[in-house]
Formats: C-alpha cells, sequence, structure tokens
C-alpha cells in the first residue's frame, strides 16, 4: 500500500531508539513522542515514523511495507538469512551505517575453560537468539555444533545445564564476566544502518529520502 507520505520504521523502545529519534530531530524532522502511538506524523515534512519492535523491521522493509527503516545489522542480517532459507523476500538496499548501536555478536565460553581456537567449540551445544548467524560462522570455519534457541537469558544457558556456549550480543563484556564467561570469538561486529525498501517509489519520495541522507551526512559529520 503505498502512500505519498515516506514511512520510517524506527524502534519503538530500545537500545537504539533514543539515538534514532535525536537523529532524526537533528535533520530537522520536528515530532511529537507522546502516548503509546505506532504511527506518528512529522509536523514538518511527509514523513510517518513507526514505532515497532526492531525484530520487525527487516521484515517490514523486505516486503515493502515501509520505505526506510533503522535497525542494527545483527537484527537485519539475522532476518534475512531466516527469510532466504524460506525463499522469501530479503531485499533491501543499505543507506548508511550509523554512528551508534556498536556492538559484536560473540561467542562465549565458561571463564575457566581451556581456549584455543575455534576447533574447541567441536561439537558444542550453543545457545543463542541468531542461529543462522551462528550457522553462517560455523559452516564457514567447518566446525560442528548444535544450538538451542533462546529469546532471552541467553547468558545463564550455561550455568542452568542448556548448553556448553552462548552467542550473543556484547558490548561492554559486564553480562559475561557477571554469568562467569569469556569473549572466545566475535563472529560479528555490528552497527545501526539506515535501509531502504527495493520497491519503486515515487520521485518525491526518492528526493526527500537523498535531501534526507545529506542531512544525516552532516550530523554524523559534525560530532565527529
Ligand atoms: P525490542 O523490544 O525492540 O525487540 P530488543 O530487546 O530486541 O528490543 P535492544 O536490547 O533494545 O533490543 O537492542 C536493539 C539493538 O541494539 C540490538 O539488536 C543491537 O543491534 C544494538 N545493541 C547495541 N549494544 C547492545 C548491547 N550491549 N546489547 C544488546 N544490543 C545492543
Ligand atoms: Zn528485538
Amino acid at each position: 500500500m503505498q502512500t505519498q507520505r515516506l514511512r520510517i520504521a524506527i524502534q519503538k523502545k530500545g537500545r537504539l531508539s533514543k539515538e534514532c529519534q535525536d537523529l532524526l530531530k537533528r535533520c530537522g524532522v520536528k515530532f511529537n513522542m507522546m502516548g503509546e502511538r505506532l504511527v506518528v506524523h512529522a509536523e514538518n515534512m511527509p514523513i510517518d515514523l513507526l514505532l515497532v519492535r526492531d525484530d520487525d523491521i527487516p521484515g517490514l522493509i523486505m516486503d515493502g511495507v515501509v520505505d526506510l527503516g533503522v535497525i542494527g545489522e545483527n537484527e537485519l542480517e539475522e532476518v534475512g538469512l531466516e527469510r532466504a532459507a524460506r525463499n522469501e523476500a530479503c531485499d533491501y538496499i543499505t543507506l548508511r551505517r550509523l554512528d551508534f548501536g556498536g556492538c559484536r555478536l560473540s561467542i562465549a565460553i565458561d571463564k575457566d575453560a581451556d581456549y584455543n581456537g575455534p576447533q574447541d567449540l567441536n561439537g558444542k551445544r550453543i545457545a543463542t537468539t541468531y542461529p543462522q548467524l551462528v550457522k553462517r560462522y560455523m559452516d564457514d570455519i567447518g566446525v560442528k555444533f548444535t544450538t538451542c534457541m533462546l529469546n532471552g537469558s541467553v547468558e545463564v544457558a550455561p550455568r542452568a545445564g542448556l548448553a556448553d556456549a552462548i552467542c550473543d550480543l556484547v558490548s561492554t563484556g559486564a553480562t559475561l564476566e557477571a554469568n562467569g564467561l569469556k569473549e572466545a570469538e566475535v563472529i560479528l561486529r555490528s552497527k545501526a544502518v539506515l535501509i531502504q525498501s527495493t520497491e519503486t517509489i515515487s520521485n518525491e519520495k526518492q528526493a526527500l529520502i537523498e535531501r534526507l541522507l545529506i542531512r544525516i551526512q552532516g550530523v554524523i559529520q559534525a560530532k565527529e
């Protein structure tokens, strides 16, 4: 369903939401985030913000439901692989890597375990929310493993006897340490990215995207 207004999907609440809203505001997009609305209309530009869970953003772009989205590369790549495996649309255009949401997706093991390299992961059960990315990494290096899919509390899985290792997002490493784990391998370095759907859109919308991109460039450069 095409609308005249440019639709941008952003995370409603979480680690990407504040910086994402700040970026749009610095680009001159005026909006008011009051209440629990799913759609927020910008006051001074033909832009609608869709406030959703980050997990839904890649699919909204790949299905062409929204024009633009801001999402962590970890989530974007996981969903892309998952959809490709199911033969669903998984195309998108990366417009720009952004300067926030930085983290790494890492395999972590018992802090006291002897570790000499990825071969030591052979035959291990790995708890994760990112089974596709783990599989891609392990297949690439040719190491066999099994997964335990968890959407939360991944870091307690080894202690709970559910898995031998985990693969989860890390920024400082404090959570790993608090759970008696140590980082063994970094499998992805991720940041937030601005992506566009591959659907054909009006010239007006495309021109607005170009203007936004120039402003984003300016905002990011001003911070550097
Ligand atoms: P939602 O309710 O929208 O599903 P969520 O709990 O899945 O939220 P957040 O924890 O808000 O997601 O993280 C969103 C994104 O922020 C991650 O997918 C990742 O790209 C990025 N991020 C940056 N640093 C971290 C970190 N230390 N831990 C987790 N995610 C991080
Ligand atoms: Zn999520």
